[in-house]
């Protein structure tokens, strides 16, 4: 089986600023589970509107529906040769259900502490068009309203990422996903890097470990 690489960290520890690193040096596409429900929200699905109450309150989403959506995924073409799992799983269940589906090679943690996160997660931006990532103060555009990547014009702001969830976020992360370093250590896939550090050196770490 092709094996696949899990981005481990908080919210806002600087997983999709990364991923598109990684995608380049491993030719794996990202899968992020928080840009699928973002999508299937926008477009009105079933499983958008399933999701939505928990997406807004910084819950997480039922095991049961991530399950599914990865397996289904899982399927497509692309595929084949493993995938970056970008915030997911998130629950031992969820580990549990991915080690019978695929193989994971390496768990990379990103880590920040807590005090870090706030600041963060509101200050961040995307491009609307190719969803890169920017922050207001940490990492901004190199003219302002324009992505540097694409040359897009409209930039987007997510509506979980306001203080108060926030909060709830990293409560729900260090109750229900935090576990999953030690599940991951037992079984000597788990690589911590030090994500309180500048993005091109969290980005030098990661290669190192690749
Ligand atoms: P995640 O995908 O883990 O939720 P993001 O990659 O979206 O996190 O990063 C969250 C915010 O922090 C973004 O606004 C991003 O620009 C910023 N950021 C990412 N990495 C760093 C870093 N090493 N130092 C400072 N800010 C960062
Ligand atoms: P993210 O984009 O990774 O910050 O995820 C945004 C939101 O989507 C989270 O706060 C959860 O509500 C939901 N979500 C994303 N991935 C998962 C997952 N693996 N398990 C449960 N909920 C998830």
């Amino acid at each position: 089986m092709a094996s696949s690489i899990v981005l481990f960290g908080p919210p806002g520890a600087g997983k999709g600023t990364q991923a598109g690193n990684i995608v380049a040096i491993t030719g794996k596409p990202q899968v992020s589970t928080g840009d699928m429900l973002r999508a299937a929200l926008v477009e009105g699905t079933a499983l958008g509107l399933e999701a939505k109450g928990y997406m807004e309150a910084g819950q997480l989403v039922p095991d049961d529906v991530i399950i599914g959506l990865i397996e289904e995924r899982l399927t497509q073409s692309d595929a084949s040769d493993g995938v970056l799992f970008d915030g997911f799983p998130r629950t031992i269940a969820q580990a549990e259900a991915l080690a019978e589906i695929a193989d994971v090679s390496v768990v990379i943690a990103i880590e920040v502490p807590d005090g870090r996160i706030v600041d963060r997660i509101c200050g961040r931006y995307t491009c609307n068009s190719c969803d890169a990532v920017y922050h207001d103060t940490f990492n901004p555009t190199q003219t302002p309203e324009i992505c540097d990547h694409c040359g897009h014009t409209k930039m987007k702001r997510r509506a979980d990422d306001n203080e108060e969830t926030v909060r709830t976020r990293l409560a729900a992360y260090h109750e229900q996903t935090a576990p999953l370093a030690d599940w991951y250590r037992h079984r000597d896939l788990f690589v911590a890097v030090d994500g309180d550090q500048d993005i091109d050196m969290v980005s030098a770490s990661i290669s190192a470990v690749l």
